[in-house]
């Protein structure tokens, strides 16, 4: 993940839709994105039921071409 220049999981919760990015920057890159769903909880309804996927929009020469 973090070799595609991604620094951030974007995370919705699947009960009640929240989304957030969050930084990973702290944890080592060799981590599998779904190993953090594990980890990872929702912050306003605390449900684990959540779906992770790398978040593009962090990259940034994406950014810069946006
Ligand atoms: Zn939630």
């Amino acid at each position: 993940m973090r070799e595609n220049g991604v620094r951030a999981l974007s995370i919705a919760c699947l009960d009640c839709s929240h989304a957030a990015d969050v930084n990973v920057d702290s944890y080592p890159g060799h981590l599998p994105v779904q190993s953090f769903a594990r980890r990872m909880k929702c912050s306003e309804c605390g449900s684990r039921n959540i779906s992770l996927m790398p978040a593009w929009h962090t990259k940034r020469e994406y950014a810069s071409r946006t």
